[in-house]
């Protein structure tokens, strides 16, 4: 049975992260924000122990040293050039898992830089480095815009309603979802088409001064669309597309190009590939 003493404690633990506050977005954009980005960081990082841990468990984590090499170079100038743009990120315990899973079309990245990338992005897609680059960058972005907490936000929005759905149905399993689910919750929201925008357009000047060709993030969305003809990748389901993105993209490729004519390639920053 339910007492009013099992429900103070998620409530609790919710309402002592809430600091309602209003953020602004690196392209200018009033954020609104439930969750700060600091809490975000820090409810990411326990999200992705337990799940990386489960990973590990599974034996799912790749081991393939050239894999890991090819990954860890383009991820590390990638935050290179993240880490001049946006010093506080200077401090993020940057990471990437490489989850061996062939079926799976996906790559995400947390607030506070930790990431996964699952080998059937790189597989079915058949991405070359440049297009790699592209979407670890969009993802990078969504971390270094907040993204991450404006969906932890929607998702702490959500859990409110759970909890208060539970109390009133006596439900012990709603009324337990507790803050350190929001970061996993988040992962499982979409995107809205404007933090798409935002990300594309980050993530394609990361690449872009780290030495990769602008051009492939055109070719990497052309690529997710003919797959999802067949089946839609689970990446599209949390990456919704913006209004004539592939056309913008292009769109954007001079500006792009003069930020780095001769594809100077980053120094490389050491990150950690979980193993
Ligand atoms: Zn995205």
């Amino acid at each position: 049975m339910m007492t009013s003493t099992t429900l103070k404690l998620p409530t609790f633990t919710i309402m002592a992260l809430l600091l309602v506050g209003c953020a602004s977005s690196p392209t200018g954009r009033n954020q609104f924000l439930l969750i700060s980005p600091e809490a975000a960081i820090l409810e990411s990082e326990t999200a992705y122990l337990s799940t990386v841990g489960a990973l590990d468990e599974e034996g799912k984590l790749a081991t393939d040293p050239n894999l890991m090499g090819r990954v860890g170079r383009i991820t590390g100038r990638l935050v290179t050039i993240a880490e001049e743009d946006f010093p506080n990120s200077q401090d993020w315990q940057w990471s990437v898992a490489i989850i061996d899973d062939p079926e799976t079309v996906n790559a995400w990245c947390m607030a506070g830089g930790r990431m996964a990338l699952y080998t059937g992005l790189i597989d079915q897609l058949e991405l070359t480095d440049d297009e790699l680059a592209q979407i670890m960058g969009h993802e990078i972005s969504h971390a270094l815009a907040n993204h991450t907490a404006e969906r932890m936000s929607r998702a702490m929005a959500t859990t409110i309603g759970v909890v208060a759905v539970g109390v009133a149905a006596d439900n012990s399993a709603a009324a337990m979802a507790g803050a350190a689910l929001l970061a996993n919750l988040a992962l499982e929201l979409p995107n809205s088409r404007v933090a798409e925008t935002e990300a594309d357009t980050i993530g394609m000047e990361l690449a872009t001064r780290a030495g990769y060709d602008p051009e492939a993030a055109v070719t990497l969305w052309q690529k997710m669309g003919s797959l999802s003809e067949e089946r839609p990748p689970e990446f599209l389901s949390t990456h919704p597309e913006p209004e004539n993105r592939q056309a913008e993209l292009q769109r954007q490729i001079p500006t792009m190009l003069a930020l780095n004519p001769n594809r100077v390639k980053a120094p490389i920053t050491e990150i950690e590939i979980v193993r």
